[in-house]
């Protein structure tokens, strides 16, 4: 239909967003650089390595460790409703750092700085503007997954 502008444009973000609809699917992917392999979470459009603008896809398990956490009893706008709720850092045990909620399978008083973790995708549909976010649950939680649009079911 635009083929008279004689080439498409991508920009990164457009990329990229493949990675949100596979996190709709409870899966977390990172991006995997085509030349040389350097797996990146969040994923990235551009390899940080070697700066490779090829890069395919690879889930993550989202097993990994807690670097720090915190309890929020000041909730920022839009949040106050959910006061108080606990936050975690978490290192990847693939690559990569994420924030995340703790879940319901992890009370406040277990939570350690070390201590592993499994991260799961949720959706939440009833919030207007996130759709997707994480929350931190005890290692070997498991959830739903849907087959990726598109792709063979795992
Ligand atoms: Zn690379």
């Amino acid at each position: 239909m635009f083929s008279w502008f004689g080439k498409v444009s991508y920009c990164p973000h457009t990329k990229v967003a493949a990675f949100a609809d596979r996190l709709k699917t409870g899966r977390i992917m990172a991006s995997r650089c085509a030349a040389c392999g350097f797996v990146s979470f969040p994923p990235r459009a551009d390899c940080p390595k070697c700066l490779s603008g090829e890069f395919g896809w690879t889930e993550l398990s989202g097993r990994g460790k807690i670097v720090t956490w915190t309890r929020i009893d000041a909730a920022p706008a839009g949040f106050e409703d959910e006061v108080p709720y606990t936050i975690g850092v978490v290192d990847l045990e693939e690559t990569g750092r994420l924030l995340a909620w703790f879940g319901e399978s992890i009370p406040e008083g277990e939570i350690r700085i070390g201590m592993d973790v499994q991260v799961v995708p949720r959706l939440f549909e009833e919030l207007p503007d996130i759709k997707v976010h994480y929350t931190l649950e005890r290692p070997g939680t498991t959830w739903f997954k849907e087959p990726v649009p598109g792709e063979a079911a795992p």
